[in-house]
């Protein structure tokens, strides 16, 4: 099978122009017609036809094949799930408000941390991405966009997989999601999710790409984040946070702390003020996501009347906090979840 064209680098491209006697403008200009939504390379209609035809014997345009689609949310909502070359599946989904729209894209198919509450942990951890499997992903949600009149504003890693366990091509790919030549989404605008991964979060903060840390919580504690987030034995809460002022401080970016509200299970008020304690005078913000129900685990959405009262019990300590709208619930849109609904299917059908 031909290379994808993104699994080249800038240079490695103009190099490859360069051998075939095109100028290395040309990569630019091939770069810009992904971005605008060219899903060949005989679409790129300004670059000469007998270049569009080696392109087109030389490389694929992307590696992504759509395999499941569902929508939520009248349409604002949609979600894609991509079968990667080798067989496994990651799944991105594209968010559109007023001002903006995000994509919430997968950086492994699966996940070896293996949160309880979580669908993607719950299935046995498949690869991490490459750089480009994580790239064309936005490129294949700038050109669903472009076909709306709205533009890719906002990337989140929020998808499938932890992050900072594919560090290297996590940091190539956003690199390249930044690049003014390809998306142009400033680091800024694109959230790192992790589960804690200590190490890689200080690396990540000396790279000089000052994206948005987002830091899983989901409790203050040990004992509990022991449970909740496995990767806590070995990376324990206080340090994590230690780890993540850090990270504020050196790049200027208000760290983003989440926690998923599961009902009866880390909304207590010694919650809040064990959360008020950790994030006392720090530069942080909360988000709390209602539990997106997953089968076969022992967890629970909360209510609407127990998500308010402890937003405001994390309000009392002093924190700035929101509660994250439940986007996409219909379209299985947590993280892994229309993942898992065609895996079930599949195995119900023997495929
Ligand atoms: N692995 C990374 C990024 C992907 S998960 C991480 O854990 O941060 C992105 C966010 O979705 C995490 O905060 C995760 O805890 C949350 N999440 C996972 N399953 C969920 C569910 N069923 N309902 C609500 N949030 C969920
Ligand atoms: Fe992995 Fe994040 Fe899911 Fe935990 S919540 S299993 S770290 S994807």
């Amino acid at each position: 099978m031909a290379p994808p064209i993104l699994s080249l680098s800038a240079t490695e491209l103009e190099q490859w122009l360069a051998d075939h006697g095109a100028p290395t403008y040309r990569r630019k200009q091939i770069w810009d017609w992904l971005a605008r939504g060219a899903t060949t390379f005989e679409a790129m209609v300004d670059v000469p036809k007998a270049l569009r035809g080696a392109l087109d014997t030389a490389f694929r345009a992307t590696s992504l094949r759509p395999i499941a689609v569902s929508e939520a949310d009248r349409g604002l909502t949609t979600k894609t799930l991509f079968e990667l070359d080798g067989g496994h599946s990651v799944e991105a989904v594209v968010m559109r408000y007023a001002d903006r729209s995000t994509l919430c894209i997968s950086s492994q198919a699966g996940c070896p941390i293996g949160c309880p509450f979580c669908a993607t942990g719950k299935f046995p951890f498949g690869r991490n991405l490459k750089a480009h499997e994580i790239v064309e992903q936005a490129v294949d949600a700038a050109r669903v966009l472009a076909q709306e009149g709205r533009r890719l504003s906002h990337v989140v890693f929020m998808g499938m997989g932890e992050p900072m366990a594919n560090y290297h091509a996590v940091v190539d790919s956003v690199r390249r999601l930044a690049d003014p030549d390809l998306l142009g989404i400033s680091p800024r605008r694109i959230v790192v999710s992790t589960s804690g991964l200590i190490p890689r979060i200080t690396q990540l903060g000396e790279e000089k790409i000052p994206v948005t840390l987002a830091i899983s919580l989901h409790a203050a504690r040990d004992e509990l984040r022991d449970v909740l987030v496995p990767i806590n034995r070995k990376y324990p809460v206080r340090d994590l946070v230690d780890t993540a002022q850090a990270y504020a401080d050196r790049t200027g970016r208000r760290v983003s702390y989440e926690w998923v509200m599961l009902a009866g299970v880390n909304q207590s008020e010694r919650d809040a003020r064990e959360l008020g304690a950790l994030l006392k005078g720090k530069l942080a913000h909360v988000n709390l996501i209602p539990f997106n129900p997953v089968e076969d685990t022992p967890y629970r959405a909360p209510d609407r009347a127990s998500i308010r009262a402890f937003k405001d019990m994390i309000e009392a300590q002093g924190l700035n906090v929101t509660v994250r709208d439940t986007r996409g619930r219909e379209a299985d849109a947590a993280c892994g979840q229309l993942h898992e609904r065609v895996m079930r299917s599949r195995q119900t059908a023997g495929v």
